[in-house]
């Protein structure tokens, strides 16, 4: 049976950088695509980083159904299209989900058998240091994610499976045992 991965937890704490190594490890998983209201970093690409949408399509896109889930993050809209999904499903590829917390928790109701990663941060301290250090987000933006980070570490007990990442290598390496036990 396919499987699919939701990996979450706080922005920065290394969500998107794990699962690049995991990928790379695990060449039989999928990433799917989010669709998002924010605007594109520099270098992000429509389809491949997210599909950048507007407000209205966004939207419109709710209200067809379109979402397996979907919510709001930091003032901007975030959320998992069905066709990502559920193409790969019925192909019988495994699927990893990188999304945040309440996102995790409408997966968690509408397929209890996805397997569920958080991924905590050592400390709101290391935190704020990769927020800054990524250098992606002007201090607003850095504050309002530690504010959402404060309460989304309180999620972390009803998670099957949590990874601190401290050590990069180490998270990878716990983070890769978890999908590959799941996998074989
Ligand atoms: P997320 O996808 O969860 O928002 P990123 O993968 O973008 O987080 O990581 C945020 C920043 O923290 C990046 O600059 C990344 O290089 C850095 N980072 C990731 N893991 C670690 C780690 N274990 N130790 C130190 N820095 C890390
Ligand atoms: P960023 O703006 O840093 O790319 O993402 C902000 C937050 O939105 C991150 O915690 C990220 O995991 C989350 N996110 C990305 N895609 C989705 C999605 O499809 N659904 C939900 N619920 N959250 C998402």
């Amino acid at each position: 049976m396919a499987r699919v991965f939701v990996i979450t937890g706080p922005s920065g704490v290394g969500k998107g950088t794990l699962i690049r190594g995991l990928m790379a490890r695990e060449p039989r998983l999928e990433l799917s695509v989010s669709a998002t209201t924010r605007a594109p970093r520099p270098g992000e690409q429509d389809g491949v980083d997210y599909h950048f949408l507007s407000r209205e399509e966004f939207d419109r896109r709710v209200a067809a159904g379109d979402f397996v889930e979907h919510a709001d993050y930091a003032g901007r809209s975030y959320g998992t299209l069905r066709s990502e999904l559920e193409r790969r499903v019925r192909a019988g590829v495994p699927v990893v989900l990188e999304i945040e917390v309440q996102g995790a928790r409408q997966v968690r109701a509408a397929m209890p058998e996805a397997v569920q990663v958080f991924i905590a941060p050592p400390s709101l301290d290391a935190l704020r240091t990769r927020l800054v250090g990524r250098g992606t987000d002007d201090a607003e933006e850095v504050q309002r994610r530690l504010t959402v980070a404060g309460h989304e570490l309180h999620a972390q007990p009803e998670f099957a499976h949590v990874v601190v990442n401290d050590r990069l290598e180490e998270a990878l390496d716990r983070l890769t045992e978890i999908v590959t036990a799941e996998l074989d």
